[in-house]
């Protein structure tokens, strides 16, 4: 009689919870040791420290997405990160030349905690996009609008922008984007962060009156009138990061008050009032260049996530570093990943039963690549 092996039992989440922090981290480690270059697990910037120092990478979202899919030794990524990233490096790393470089075999792409997701990116579901198309056809020619998504969104709507001309932006490419549409069309229709979209085409000569907002929530035409449609060079989307729409103009106006000579560095997610008074405003990798490029004794108040600012400080103590708000501002979602989440998902993978598996499915892989290749033509 044949023997047959049954599969181990699946792991259950809930006994990791209770283990301290350096048992986790020692089994971590002998997962990563057993794995060797087969496994990348990837830390967004944002992350907390302790899930940050089992990384192989960190970066902003693209930085790693690009990073992991140029590893050819790579056949596993655990993103710490949120669903929007991971689906981006799933999409990245499976395209149709890479698979061909490994003959066919697919990277398996799992993010930690399935619920760790953004809340801009959610701000923006496709029944809600497509039905705004439609609405804005009543109103203007859409031959003749380029919808641009913001990276931080979901890949339907990647795949909604490949599929109409459109293009994916990233925080520091995104007026490089803005001036790509602006060659094909008269407008743009710009997703889902209305406040990166109104920052990086006010630096254009784009006006206000030319940006309304269209709000999914808001009735007809998202809330506007035919004519302030008929008057837009740019359609913003209203949805915005709940981290970095928490900064505000007096928390710029106490600071320089408090301390004279003081810089203020913000990531472009912040609302225009706070954009308006900074010194520098970039993306999350512009911010760590900028601060390590500064002489010592430079002060600086940060507007960007709680985990960073505090990397920040304690990596150049050379330099005064705060944090621009009086109150915590952290990515509720991305901490969602701690140790326990990320132990358990690695074991499962050691057990061969990979959780929490992110795979795009394989239409919406290719249009978002159609979107997400011209920005890299772009950058
Ligand atoms: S910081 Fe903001 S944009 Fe980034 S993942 Fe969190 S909610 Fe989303």
């Amino acid at each position: 009689m044949a023997l047959v092996l049954e599969p181990p039992p699946a792991r259950e989440l809930k006994p990791y919870k209770s283990l301290s922090n350096d048992e986790l981290s020692a089994r971590i480690e002998a997962v990563r040791k057993e794995f060797g270059p087969k496994l990348l697990i990837l830390g967004h910037h944002y992350q907390q420290d302790e899930v940050i120092a089992h990384s192989d990478l960190r970066g902003d979202s693209y930085q790693l997405s690009q990073l992991a899919a140029s590893s050819s030794d790579c056949r596993y990524i655990v993103f710490c990160g949120v669903h929007f990233m991971a689906e981006t490096a799933d999409i990245l790393a499976n395209r149709p030349e890479k698979l061909e470089e490994r003959g066919g075999e697919r990277v398996t792409v799992i993010l930690p905690d399935m619920a760790a997701g953004c809340s801009m990116a959610d701000m923006a579901a496709i029944e809600q996009v497509e039905a705004a198309w439609a609405d804005l056809g009543e109103v203007i020619d859409t031959g003749d609008i380029t919808p641009v998504t913001y990276i931080n969104s979901a890949a339907s709507l990647k795949a909604f922008c490949g599929k109409h001309g459109g293009i994916v932006c990233t925080s520091s490419n995104a007026k490089a984007v803005l001036e790509w549409s602006f060659k094909r069309t008269s407008r743009v229709f710009f997703f889902p962060d209305q406040h990166l979209g109104r920052n990086t085409a006010l630096k254009m000569g784009i006006t206000n009156e030319q940006m309304p907002v269209f709000d999914p929530y808001g009735g007809d035409f998202g809330g506007n009138t035919e004519a302030a449609l008929k008057n837009s060079k740019v359609i913003l989307w209203k949805g915005h990061c709940s981290v970095h729409q928490m900064f505000r103009k007096e928390h710029v106006e106490q600071f320089r008050k408090r301390t004279p000579g003081i810089k203020i560095l913000v990531h472009p997610e912040c609302p225009q009032e706070v954009n308006d008074l900074a010194d520098v405003s970039g993306s999350t990798s512009k911010i760590i260049k900028t601060v390590e490029a500064a002489p010592p004794g430079t002060k600086w108040a940060i507007g960007t996530e709680l985990h960073l600012v505090n990397r920040l400080k304690h990596e150049h103590p050379e330099q005064e570093i705060h944090f621009l708000s009086p109150v915590v501002c952290m990515c509720a979602t991305m901490y969602r990943i701690d140790l326990a989440h990320l132990c358990w998902s690695l074991e499962c993978l050691a057990d061969g039963m990979p959780v929490n598996i992110i795979d795009v499915d394989e239409e919406t892989a290719r249009q978002s690549l159609v979107a997400l290749e011209r920005m890299l033509e772009v950058r």
